[in-house]
């Protein structure tokens, strides 16, 4: 899969980055300046904000982390997949 940032929808202000959980190898999406979480890189773009990481919101990157069980400075965990 061809991993490519995309400039964030949401603050206009950073890239969304593809970014690697270490523990499971699941690939996340977020932005480098208000680190809003997007599962999905299609599902990258204008959408309402939800605490609960899923489909066709986004939430913010230390939500995901809570989600799988990660404390909120754990970013140790997580490979910035810079491109
Ligand atoms: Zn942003």
């Amino acid at each position: 899969m061809a991993m490519t940032k995309h400039w964030c929808p949401n603050c206009n202000q950073g890239w969304v980055i593809p970014v690697r959980v270490k523990t499971t190898g699941e690939i996340i999406f977020v932005c480098e300046e208000s680190e809003e979480t997007w599962l999905k890189e299609s599902e990258i773009g204008p959408a309402h904000w939800s605490e609960v990481p899923g489909a066709g919101h986004y939430c913010y990157l230390n939500d995901f982390m809570k989600s799988i069980g990660l404390g909120p400075t754990e970013y140790e965990k997580l490979e910035w997949l810079v491109v």
